[in-house]
C-alpha cells in the first residue's frame, strides 16, 4: 500500500505510458495492503468494468518488467504481485502463511537485510533482493 505514490506519473516514468488499463492494474495492486495473486486482481478489476484476464495478465507481466510491481514466489507455484519499492514506498520483507497462502507486508523495520557488501561485491547485476518469511499466520493458530 502506498499513500503517496501517483500512478500515473510512476508510469510516465516507466517510459510505459500511461494507459487507462495499466493505470488500473497499478492501483489495484498499489491501493492493497498485502500482495494480491494475479486472479484477485483480475476479479476487483472485473468488478468495476469489463477487462478480459489475458490483458490484466499482460500487463502484470510489463509491470514487472519495467519494475513498478514485483512477483513475490511463495515457494510454490503461486504468485503473488505488490508495489515495487520506489521512493515512496520502502522495501520490506513479507511473510507469507503455508497453511492458508495469505501473503502479508511486514513492517521495513522487522527485518532488515544490508544488501551492501552484496551491492559491492557481487560481480554480476543484481535486480532484487526478495525476503521472505514462512510460517503459519495467527488465524490459522487459532484453530
Ligand atoms: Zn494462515
Ligand atoms: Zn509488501
Amino acid at each position: 500500500m502506498c499513500h503517496q505514490c501517483n500512478y500515473r506519473d510512476l508510469l510516465r516514468a516507466s517510459a510505459l505510458g500511461a494507459t487507462d488499463n495499466r493505470l488500473r492494474v497499478l492501483e489495484v495492486v498499489g491501493g492493497n495492503n498485502f500482495p494480491l495473486s494475479a486472479n484477485d486482481i483480475y476479479e476487483t478489476l472485473e468488478r468495476g468494468s469489463t477487462i478480459n484476464r489475458v490483458t490484466v495478465y499482460r500487463i502484470l507481466d510489463l509491470l514487472v518488467v519495467h519494475g513498478l510491481i514485483e512477483r513475490l514466489s511463495t515457494g510454490g507455484r503461486a504468485f503473488y504481485y505488490g508495489l515495487a519499492p520506489n521512493a515512496f514506498h520502502r522495501p520490506h520483507p513479507h511473510f507469507y502463511c503455508k497453511n492458508c497462502g495469505q501473503m502479508v507486508c511486514l513492517n521495513p523495520e522487522s527485518l532488515t537485510v544490508d544488501t551492501d557488501p552484496l551491492w559491492k561485491t557481487f560481480p554480476g547485476r543484481i535486480d532484487k533482493v526478495e525476503v521472505r518469511v514462512d510460517g503459519i499466520c495467527k488465524n490459522c493458530i487459532r484453530q
